[in-house]
């Protein structure tokens, strides 16, 4: 099968299994903006994407990121939204900022204010969300901020003239059911939507679980494999 023909295979099946569990959650499957996780794939499966109507690519690693961008430019797919997915040094955040159009992996004050700065370089708002951990407290590796740390996080950002807060964003641990990981989830995305009814996006879901993240009420869902098959391996 020539690459166009797999890709447009796992992006009908993606797309389908979201409208049927939006549908099945009551929801208009038109709420949920599928973002197709592009992190070790060239960018002409970018171009690819973008070709069978794809409007969200998600990376999460720097200075990757903004080569793939760079190319996409001139394959002419201008159109892109560009995710940031990833951890990110504080140094490399500024970086990020001039390039990506949301940032959903913002976990520490630190971050917020370097990505205002790579904003305001390239005048160019950025939208932002808070990552949030599920993991237990004290998990080796843990990313994303407590939920108790979500508030002066979204202060901090919206004191950033460049920066706008959309929402949260959160990874299923891998160890537990995710019906339970999102329900949590859902819980912590209520209580801050209520005090930031403007905050009101929710990236969850990947690959293995994004049918129970549209159950949970994401709004962003973040598939890579399913789509562009086995990453290859990680060297
Ligand atoms: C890699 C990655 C994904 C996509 O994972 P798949 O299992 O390939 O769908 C989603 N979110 C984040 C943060 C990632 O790093």
């Amino acid at each position: 099968m020539i690459r166009r023909d797999e890709i447009a295979a796992g992006l009908d099946d993606v797309r389908r299994r979201i409208a049927r569990a939006a549908q099945a959650a009551g929801r208009d499957p038109d709420d949920v903006t599928l973002v197709v996780v592009t992190k070790f794939f060239p960018a002409s499966d970018v171009h690819l994407l973008a070709e069978l109507g794809v409007t969200d690519v998600g990376e999460n690693r720097h200075p990757e990121a903004a080569d793939k961008l760079a190319e996409c430019r001139a394959y002419g797919d201008v159109a892109l939204r560009w995710h940031f997915i990833g951890g990110m040094q504080s140094n490399k955040a500024a970086a990020v900022a001039s390039y990506a159009d949301v940032v959903e992996s913002v976990d520490r004050v630190k971050l917020v204010n370097a990505l205002d700065r790579g904003a305001h370089q390239r005048s160019h708002e950025v939208d932002v969300l808070l990552q949030v951990s599920l993991d237990p407290p004290g998990r080796e590796g843990r990313s994303g901020a407590d939920e108790s740390e979500l508030s002066t996080l979204a202060d901090a950002v919206d004191a950033a003239g460049m920066l706008r807060l959309r929402g949260l964003m959160a990874i299923a641990p891998l160890d537990e059911d995710p019906r339970h990981a999102f329900d949590r989830l859902a819980e912590v995305r209520a209580r801050f939507v209520a005090a930031r009814p403007e905050a009101s996006w929710l990236s969850a879901g990947m690959s293995n679980d994004f049918e129970t993240a549209i159950a949970a009420g994401a709004t962003h869902v973040r598939v890579g494999s399913a789509i562009l098959g086995a990453r290859p391996s990680i060297k």
